[in-house]
């Protein structure tokens, strides 16, 4: 398709701002800015299409997509305005999902119009298969994240299965191409086989595999919008599509580190199997110590280097400015303050540095847990604020632990470790934590926030 030269231009421009937005969208200071410009680069590239796109259109379709976006633009604005810090990852799992869902409706759509060339049934049919599986996927990942799928589901032989549902739709897509077909049923039916296998990819996954099958299934949705940008020669789709799938991709590899697993693992091996070994925990011996805030605040004030290690919980309490105060005031009184950060704490990828960037808390402080895991046997107090399988030592000494072989922080290092939940109630990955029994570690219940609010009451007056 030849486009006029001023929306190619336009095309041009919005392409750059997508790179500049997710280069400024790698720190913390600039993201908002990056948002911002690649948003307004998106805006630009529909505005062009409705008006310069070539051909005459109908007024009722200018009419159709006039109510289409302002559905969307008012539809996502007001959840986007609501949604709560912990809301998050659900909401981009849901936009995820929509991204997905896109790319395989312009796939149904366009189907009967290339019927005679094979290289663009090929690219729609690519579309249509891998945006069926990130929509479904992403919505059982949504079920997964909000707690209302919150165990995992798994069928005899799961892994089997599936790998023979995706192995059928394949080559049934093979097929189809080959067979040079203009069957909307058998269009239908891949679609709905797709969605299936989204479904069933998904559900299994447990414990506290889902990191990777986000980021995972973020680069699927970018490759099927790739795919429609290159059905339709759209530059600015192409260039969206590519940097969002290969931005996936990355952050799949990272996660994959984060959890220490290959992506041949998580593709075909034994992903997410769990079943052996959930509830082992349960076997741990000992007793756990609890901690008053008056104890732990003379113990911090009288130390000369604190870690924090923050979690899902730091986020639920939306203790991110109370930290931050916390923080702040030891080193007023001459106390070293950092923070661990593991790359899977919380509840989506960099969870805890948005959380943190929040509150303009210094970037030189956040430490990397390959950084920060040396540090600990010279740190006086690690306090542990809302995290849990981030710091779970099974990740390393329990074979048959659903996380054994996952990096974690080594808090068990420090000299002293103070653990603030509100109960003994586990992670997300929903196993017991040997740490809370270990004769170094002291517990200190309740809300994040009102626990730190009094830490720093108490610590002020001394
Ligand atoms: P966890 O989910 O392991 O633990 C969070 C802890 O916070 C809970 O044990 C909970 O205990 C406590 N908590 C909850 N609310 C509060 C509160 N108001 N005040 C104080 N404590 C609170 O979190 P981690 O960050 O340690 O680990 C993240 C987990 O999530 C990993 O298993 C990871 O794989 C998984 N995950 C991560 C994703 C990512 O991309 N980062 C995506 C999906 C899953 P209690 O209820 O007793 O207070």
């Amino acid at each position: 398709m030849n486009y006029p030269i001023g929306l190619e231009l336009i095309y041009l421009v919005a392409s750059i701002t997508y790179i500049l937005g997710l280069k400024m969208l790698g720190h913390p200071e600039t993201a908002r800015r990056g948002n911002l410009i690649a948003a307004a680069g998106m805006t630009a590239a529909i505005l062009g299409t409705i008006f310069l796109y070539p051909g005459k259109v109908p007024t009722f379709i200018y009419a159709l997509i006039g109510i289409a976006i302002a559905i969307g633009t008012v539809s996502g604005w007001m959840v986007a305005k609501k949604v709560k810090m912990t809301k998050m990852p659900e909401l981009v799992s849901l936009f995820n999902g929509m991204g997905g869902a896109s790319a395989a409706l312009i796939g149904l759509v366009e189907f009967a119009h290339y019927t005679d060339h094979r290289l663009s049934i090929m690219t729609i049919l690519g579309g249509i298969v891998i945006g069926s599986v990130s929509f479904s996927g992403s919505m059982i990942a949504w079920g997964k994240l909000n707690g209302t799928l919150s165990k995992p589901i798994r069928l005899p032989k799961y892994n089997l299965i599936n790998n023979l549902v995706l192995l059928g739709i394949l080559a049934f897509a093979a097929f189809m191409i080959w067979s040079g077909t203009d069957s909307q049923l058998l269009l239908y039916l891949l679609f709905f086989a797709a969605i299936f296998y989204g479904i069933i990819f998904v559900l299994p996954i447990g414990g506290a595999d889902m990191p990777v099958v986000i980021s995972l299934l973020n680069s699927f949705t970018g490759l099927a919008a790739a795919l429609s940008g290159f059905l339709y020669g759209n530059m600015v789709m192409l260039t969206g599509g590519i940097l969002v799938g290969s931005a996936g991709t990355i952050l799949t590899f990272a996660m994959c580190n984060a959890m220490n697993r290959s992506l041949v693992n998580v593709l075909f091996g034994g992903f997410g199997d769990t079943t052996a070994a959930v509830g082992t925990g349960s076997s741990i011996q000992g007793d756990i110590k609890t901690t008053t805030v008056s104890d732990v605040a003379i113990l911090m004030n009288y130390s000369n280097r604190v870690i924090f290690v923050p979690g899902y919980g730091l986020a639920v309490a939306q203790a991110q400015h109370a930290i931050h105060e916390l923080e702040e005031l030891l080193e007023s009184k001459g106390v070293e303050v950092k923070y661990a950060i593991h790359p899977v704490a919380g509840r989506m990828p960099g969870h805890m540095n948005v959380l943190l960037a929040e509150t303009n808390v210094d970037y030189g402080k956040l430490a990397e847990m390959e950084d920060v895991n040396p540090e600990f046997a010279n740190t006086d107090v690690v306090f542990v604020v809302g995290a849990n399988d981030v710091v779970n030592p099974a990740a390393h000494n329990d074979p048959s632990s659903p996380i054994y072989g996952m990096p974690i922080l080594q808090v068990e290092n420090a000299k002293k470790i103070i653990v603030n939940k509100r109960s003994m109630k586990p992670g997300y990955a929903g196993i017991e934590n040997e740490l809370f029994y270990n004769p170094k570690t002291s517990m200190l219940f309740g809300d994040a926030k009102k626990v730190i609010q009094e830490l720093i009451s108490e610590i002020k007056g001394m």
